[in-house]
């Protein structure tokens, strides 16, 4: 199976990394000179992935990081011993940066970018890996900046984030572009299938109601209360009757954001903390040696620092759900043909499309995205939900 097999619904970013990926192996033989290909096609040193969360594009970044590491032909074949590493996270010339909380500083940076600047121990590419890299700090994204314009000529930097926006201009200005579509349900239900063996009619209605978001789809095919708490979030809107209601409903989504998270959180915490004290050298009582209670103290905090990041992301998530409501009632108010993203709650939707008119529909799905822009402008989360409540219910 080949690394490109791992992008769900990218067949033309596919042929595009494809053909970098070759003019690599024509620079690494010298008979190209990085960045002379053809025009936004060919090699070099500074890729941008961008899609929306959950499309895969940081699995994309590292088939392409596996792609131009494998020997073989076609490059990236998945079976030999480089493309096994790059799938493990163990490959000796490409560094994965995965910044555990809401961002990432300059200190962190600079020894990033020392270690980019050191020659590949392999005959290929040293490649960075830079997962979220929207969680880099001004100073941070400055020192990259430095970093990527002076580059060895054997390393390559790949960054991903939601959108080029999100980058500072100078930087993304710096970067090939690789932007990956939102994949189609069809495809992700498919994916599904084949790969997890999931029940075909389980895989597309996950596959719809993640809306693009692979991750989620597939945690919502083995998790059934990921399921109920979708179905929490979309029960909410006609519960909008008035202002106490509205109230609970506020709660009622902050509740399920935050038991999403914590199912994500704790698991996560609990292999970590083992790893580092079996690692640390913990004896059959669960005892640990002297001096070690520091790195613990250490982990706690980047645990705490990634709780607050995926309670946000889940907050984010529920709320393109309530979204997702609205924009199916939407569809049903113009008569489009759209696929609705919920058709299991076809009753509801219809009599909410008959007893509203599109205008209001809108400014609802406003609230919606004027309370995500105010919880990443730092205020309270459940004062802006219940704002964005108050202003959902129904006159
Ligand atoms: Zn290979």
């Amino acid at each position: 199976m080949s690394v490109w097999d791992d992008l769900i619904g990218q067949e033309a970013l596919v042929s595009r990394l494809a053909t970098a990926v070759d003019e690599a192996a024509a620079v690494l033989a010298g008979t190209v000179l990085a960045g002379t290909g053809k025009a936004g096609a060919g090699m070099t040193h500074a890729w941008l992935f961008t899609g929306i969360p959950g499309s895969g594009r940081s699995t994309a970044a590292r088939a392409f990081a596996a792609a131009l590491q494998c020997p073989r032909m076609p490059p990236g074949c998945g079976d030999c011993l480089s493309c096994h590493q790059v799938r493990q996270g163990a490959h000796a010339d490409i560094e994965v940066v995965r910044p555990a909380g809401l961002s990432y500083g300059s200190h962190e940076a600079r020894k990033l970018v020392r270690q980019a600047a050191t020659s590949p121990t392999g005959r290929r590419w040293r490649i960075v890996l830079f997962e979220e890299a929207d969680r880099a700090t001004e100073h941070a994204a400055n020192a990259l900046l430095k970093a990527i314009e002076e580059a060895p000529p054997r390393t390559v930097w790949l960054l991903c984030a939601p959108t080029p926006h999100d980058l500072m201009m100078t930087l993304r200005s710096r970067c090939r572009p690789a932007t990956l579509r939102t994949p189609p349900a069809a495809a992700i239900a498919d994916a599904l299938v084949q790969r997890d063996g999931t029940d075909r009619e389980l895989a597309i209605k996950a596959a719809r109601a993640s809306q693009g978001d692979i991750r989620r789809a597939r945690q919502m095919t083995i998790d059934q209360e990921a399921r109920n708490r979708r179905d929490e979030v979309l029960a909410l809107p006609c519960l909008l009757t008035g202002v106490g209601p509205a109230v609970t409903a506020a709660a009622t989504l902050m509740a399920a954001a935050t038991a999403d998270a914590r199912a994500t959180t704790e698991e996560l915490d609990a292999i970590e903390t083992a790893d580092l004290r079996r690692a640390l050298g913990e004896n059959g009582e669960g005892r640990m040696p002297p001096g070690t209670a520091g790195a613990l103290r250490e982990l706690k905090e980047r645990q705490r620092s990634r709780a607050i990041r995926i309670r946000r992301d889940s907050l984010h998530r529920a709320l393109l759900d309530m979204a997702s409501y609205y924009r199916d009632v939407l569809v049903l108010q113009f008569g489009s043909t759209t696929e609705l993203v919920n058709p299991d709650r076809i009753a509801e939707l219809l009599t909410a499309a008959s007893s509203g008119t599109p205008e209001e529909t809108l400014r609802r799905l406003d609230a919606i995205m004027e309370c995500r822009n105010r919880i990443d402008a730092n205020v309270t989360p459940l004062l802006a939900v219940e704002a964005m409540s108050l202003a959902l219910r129904t006159l």
